[in-house]
């Protein structure tokens, strides 16, 4: 645990001039706010820099007042700050009688208290999870309305970065503008951005696993960092995004993490695997069970299968989320679990045997999720199949060793779909969201903010005309 003594040697070292702190919003998005060096001391590690909490989500206006109390032990420089500076994640509280109260809708309160809830079952005393990150990298985007363009629509012919090479549709000999999946150069022309954003992660203090090219043709990409404990893989989530998207913009390039940025072209997912271990032994392995995973793994599968719609609802709560769960790249369309087949929504990694890594990845999430709700809700759905035997095989969810995009008529009416729209799942939490208020993990209250929240974006973008209403309707 680092003390303000070490936060004042880090500002020495680093001749620190501004103190910033980084708050997470009920989307999920980084907000900030920032003191001078001279104006920091002990004192803010009791009492916190007060702020209005009606701005990010989670207050009424007329009880706005809330506390943000800094980590220390986050404390990083910002390498994207001109002005030396040193940042902090935190926790929220409101405001008590005589002392702060944790703010239970707070994100990173809620995430944490889904651990403790864990340790109270027995069921584990440490959850691993290991996030990753595919977005695009393009060069410009035009998010307006108007009449030059008729919809929200992305600039693709500018876009493609990958496109100083050709242009899509030439006739003659040129190298294909698609990159895809592990390009080499000339066609991975973002090769460096990417190497420098994982030193970015290197210095922060995130171990990169590795990064690639991904599928998408005009400059999709992966990074894939090192598993780790699930709060600090939640924080560490939120200074991913940031670095990525920092350092694409200080190149003059946007980042986005949106789930189908572009049409006919792969997704981006944010893939997460997950293992338990329970006094340093993991919770998931048995050498005899169906691809090394045992009883309790095969019943978090079974709770995650259950839950899937009502999950959606945190995993993947955007319109454009469910435009990436379409079959045909490689994103997950249907209910059910296999060794290795990545048109499954929880796929088992066949390389993973190691008992210490034996694992499985749910692969319907996306990168539009508030990280700690997302994380919380899927451990809560998890165990709530261990703590009530659900057994994946018997409720008919496979194994399916074969490709979920084809299925046969017999085969249709077997294996269920995942929720097809915003909608859909929304209606799905407010049917089954008990799993997620056991232990008071996730508050009442929450929920019906998020239902409400999340419903009104939904109202707002089915009434906007989209791009393809104009192609279809326009002329008639
Ligand atoms: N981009 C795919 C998705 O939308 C996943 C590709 C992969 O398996 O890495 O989930
Ligand atoms: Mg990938
Ligand atoms: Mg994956």
């Amino acid at each position: 645990m680092k003390t303000s003594a070490d936060i004042q040697r880090m500002c020495e070292e680093f001749q620190i001039q501004m103190i910033d702190f980084k708050m997470t919003d009920i989307d999920g998005r980084w907000r900030h706010i920032t003191i001078p060096r001279e104006r920091f001391d002990d004192d803010i590690f009791r009492y916190g820099v007060g702020f209005d909490g009606s701005n990010y989500g989670y207050a009424p206006i007329e009880k706005s007042d809330m506390v943000f109390i800094p980590d220390p032990d986050s404390a990083a420089v910002d390498p994207f700050a001109g002005v030396p500076t040193l940042t902090m994640c935190g926790n929220v509280c409101t405001i008590g009688e005589k002392e702060n109260i944790p703010f239970d809708q707070y994100p990173k309160n809620v995430s944490l208290r889904a651990l403790e809830y864990m340790k109270e079952t027995g069921i584990a005393d440490r959850m691993v999870i290991g996030p990753e990150f595919e977005f695009y990298v393009l060069d410009k985007v035009r998010y307006q309305i108007s009449p030059e363009f008729s919809g929200y629509q992305v600039d693709t012919r500018q876009a493609e970065w990958n496109c100083s090479l050709s242009v899509p549709g030439n006739n003659g000999y040129e190298v294909t503008y698609k990159g895809g999946y592990h390009a080499s150069a000339p066609q991975d022309v973002g090769y460096d951005l990417r190497s420098r954003m994982c030193l970015a992660m290197e210095d922060w203090g995130i171990k990169v696993k590795y990064h690639h090219h991904e599928v998408g043709g005009p400059g999709q990409m992966e990074i894939e960092v090192e598993l780790g404990d699930m709060a600090e893989m939640a924080d560490n989530t939120m200074i991913i995004k940031y670095i990525i998207k920092n350092m694409a913009a200080a190149e003059g390039k946007t980042a986005t993490f949106m789930p189908k940025p572009i049409y006919k072209e792969a997704g981006n997912g944010l893939h997460v695997h997950m293992l338990l271990f329970k006094d340093g032994k993991p919770v998931f392995y048995d050498e005899n069970g169906y691809s090394g995973l045992s009883r309790e793994a095969h019943y978090f599968i079974g709770g995650l299968l259950k839950h899937i719609a009502s999950l959606c609802a945190f995993t993947n709560p955007s319109t454009n989320s469910f435009k990436r769960l379409v079959p045909g790249y490689e994103a997950p369309v249907t209910i059910g679990y296999a060794t290795s087949n990545r048109s499954a929504v929880i796929r088992i990694p066949a390389y993973a045997k190691a008992p210490e890594t034996k694992r499985f990845e749910l692969r319907n999430p996306d990168a539009t999720a508030n990280p700690y709700y997302a994380y919380a809700a899927i451990l809560m759905a998890g165990l709530d199949g261990i703590r009530n035997k659900i057994d994946p095989e018997a409720n008919g969810w496979g194994p399916y060793d074969f490709n979920l995009y084809h299925l046969s008529a017999e085969e249709q009416k077997k294996i269920k779909g995942l929720p097809r729209s915003l909608g859909e799942a929304l209606d799905a939490l407010l049917a089954d969201h008990d799993y997620l208020t056991a232990g008071g993990v996730f508050p009442e209250r929450l929920i019906e903010i998020w239902l409400e929240k999340k419903r009104a974006e939904l109202k707002e973008i089915e009434q906007i005309p989209s791009p393809a209403e104009f192609k279809y309707y326009y002329d008639l």
